[in-house]
């Protein structure tokens, strides 16, 4: 294992800018430290690129009110969180490619909302079994922090239309095969399943329930640093 770098309380920071490609992808990957962050004072936003429009098993609804839903939940487990606001992209799920165009967008949400730290997916961790979105998001986002976001130069006319280059200091990545930072989330784990059970198209797709699943995934996750629950990322400095 990488040596842990960090463990225990979320690192700190005023504002956080958390990029996910779906619906309920921030409160598996990280309600555990929003509820945290929100907690010690820190403000959180989301940006979700699509709306999940493909996020069910048998087609029972038209991709567009089941788009409609899916933000209807997500909206619904910020608001649990203390999410300050969530900010959908909608672009088809699935199709999600790291494109000039998604580099762009996200650019503008990071210029506009001017985090410390993004938290994105780990777009190269080596898992075979990972959904493209996730890996083509965390691509997008990263090259979004750095460097686009600082230099004038990328995207040039969104600071034409008022919007300042800003320097992200640091990335957290959810969902990687070398975390080295794990946020403790015993204390807050109720409000990680309260959050999760806002998403309640997607319950029915956890065989054996949501809250096994889930608590088995904080236990491994916590397991290398002998925390009881935790989430775990991997730090990335962008200074
Ligand atoms: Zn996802």
């Amino acid at each position: 294992m990488t040596l842990p770098r960090h463990v225990g309380e979320p690192p700190a920071a005023k504002r956080v800018l958390i990029i996910g490609a779906h619906p309920d992808d921030p409160e598996f990957f990280c309600a555990g430290t929003v509820a945290r962050w929100v907690a010690a004072g820190t403000t959180v936003h989301y940006v979700l690129v699509t709306s999940g429009d493909k996020g069910m098993p048998e087609d029972q609804e038209t991709h567009q009110s089941l788009a409609h839903i899916r933000e209807i939940e997500q909206l619904a487990a910020a608001r649990e969180l203390g999410v300050q606001g969530v900010t959908f992209l909608r672009l088809p799920d699935g199709e999600v490619f790291d494109s000039l165009a998604l580099r762009a967008q996200l650019t503008a949400e990071i210029r506009r909302f001017r985090p410390d730290i993004v938290v994105t997916h780990d777009p190269l961790t080596r898992l075979y079994r990972q959904h493209p979105d996730h890996r083509a998001v965390g691509a997008a986002a990263l090259a979004a922090a750095f460097p686009a976001s600082r230099l004038a130069t990328f995207f040039p006319e969104q600071y034409a239309a008022g919007l300042q280059p800003h320097v992200v200091p640091i990335a957290l990545l959810f969902g990687s095969d070398r975390p080295d930072t794990f946020v403790d989330i015993a204390p807050v784990f109720e409000r990680k399943l309260a959050a999760l059970r806002c998403h309640t198209s997607q319950l029915g797709a956890f065989p054996g329930g949501m809250e096994t699943r889930v608590r088995r995934r904080a236990r491994d996750a916590a397991a290398p640093v002998g925390l009881e629950l935790a989430e775990a990322f991997l730090w990335v400095d962008l200074e």
